[in-house]
């Protein structure tokens, strides 16, 4: 086997579910909603499954859906896209992803990830060749240190990987921050990954803003989306790839012998969606919204104190203030095993494994779903008191 994935476990998120099933366990460890989204979606993709064709759809992605893309992003984000020649559809954001590394990265480029990251960003650029720097963001800001940024930078940077909004920090990139990467990466020649797949999950208020959209990123960023978190059908897998030419050219090379393609369908489905109105998404922020406030009240009630959630499904309970005095993993494997509840632990997300203090739920999740996992993890902490 190839040495990085020798060296790699099963991911987190399939261990706590597949602990959370052996076991009934409520499960707030991996990221997806209790319900589906819209009836109507589904019914395209199914009337697409039935009526329309089920053969290689262009490998670039449907016509109709890139269309679509490009027209969402102009209303949402504010950046014009030319859909020919500018998006690309994956199977995913995960797969977008590995298409982004592998054909910007080199055997003995240098990649820089921020830490906590989603999982997939190190062991994909590495497998790609390159060397991987990581430059640790701190709790609660989760703000970018620009001294260690700039201490890890070398001749041989190539790519930057950023997430926002940020799973598993909660936290939306601020603009002074996208403005710094910006000059940096222009100053240095160096493309921005931009993984934006909760664009739509924002809370109180606050907007996403996308790295494609800033003026100097606009040649220089691969912007990547993803239809399950839109439209809350986490299965879907279908992501949108947006970014200028000539990275888009180099995307589309590596993405032609990975998938080559998706599910005709599913695209169809997300073209649909993408057209849908503002409502539509602001309705889908004011669920998870309550989801967010009814866990953090609910874990406040018990003595469990939480990390400010701007964005995504995700809420940090800070183990130390809740007075839990043991390892982020310890409290993972004990609160599934004997209290009926699974977490991940923020280690995870850590290419050190290193101990955070930090475990992360989803409130994405029914209130009655909700308020059994705040009695588990209530029971969860009086493991350890
Ligand atoms: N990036 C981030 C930050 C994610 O949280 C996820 C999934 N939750 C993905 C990528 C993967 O998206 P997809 O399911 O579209 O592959
Ligand atoms: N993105 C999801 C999460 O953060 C998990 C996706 C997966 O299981 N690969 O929980």
């Amino acid at each position: 086997m190839n040495p990085i994935y020798a060296a790699l476990p099963t991911t987190i998120f399939e261990t706590m579910s597949g602990l959370a099933r052996e076991t009934g366990a409520i499960n707030l460890g991996q990221g997806f909603p209790e319900e589906d989204g819209p009836l109507a979606l589904r019914e395209v993709a199914a009337r697409a499954l039935l009526e329309g064709s089920n053969q290689y759809p262009p490998m670039r992605g449907l016509p109709a859906l890139r269309e679509a893309v490009a027209a969402h992003y102009g209303r949402c984000h504010g950046v014009s896209l030319d859909w020919a020649r500018e998006v690309t559809i994956t199977s995913g954001a995960t797969e977008a992803l590995a298409a982004a590394l592998l054909a910007l990265l080199s055997p003995g480029d240098e990649a820089i990830v921020f830490a906590p990251m989603y999982d997939c960003y190190a062991p994909m650029a590495r497998r790609a060749g390159a060397n991987v720097r990581v430059v640790r963001l701190a709790p609660p800001n989760w703000r970018i240190d620009r001294d260690a940024l700039h201490r890890a930078l070398t001749e041989k940077t190539r790519v930057i990987v950023v997430n926002t909004p940020h799973n598993p920090a909660a936290a939306l990139m601020s603009e002074d921050d996208i403005a710094h990467l910006a000059a940096l990466c222009a100053a240095r020649d160096i493309t921005i990954v931009s993984d934006e797949v909760w664009e739509h999950v924002t809370f109180d208020g606050q907007t996403h803003k996308s790295l494609l959209a800033h003026p100097d990123l606009r040649d220089r960023c691969v912007k990547i989306g993803s239809a399950g978190k839109m439209f809350s059908m986490t299965g879907w897998k279908v992501g949108f790839v947006c970014a200028a030419p000539h990275l888009t050219e180099a995307v589309v090379k590596a993405h032609q012998f990975l998938t080559f393609t998706t599910a005709p369908n599913l695209q169809i489905a997300a073209a649909a969606g993408l057209e849908y109105p503002a409502e539509y998404f602001a309705q889908m922020r004011t669920a998870f919204q309550r989801g967010r406030d009814r866990l953090a009240q609910g874990l406040a009630d018990v003595g469990i104190h939480t990390l400010p959630a701007h964005g995504t499904y995700f809420l940090n309970i800070d183990l130390r203030a809740s007075g839990i005095d043991v390892s982020d993993r310890d409290f993972a494997l004990r609160a599934v095993k004997d209290a009926g509840v699974a977490v991940i632990p923020l280690s995870a997300f850590y290419q050190d494994d290193a101990e955070t203090g930090y475990a992360r739920l989803c409130f994405a999740k029914s209130d009655d779903t909700l308020d059994r996992g705040v009695e588990r993890l209530a029971k969860a902490r009086a493991l350890f008191a």
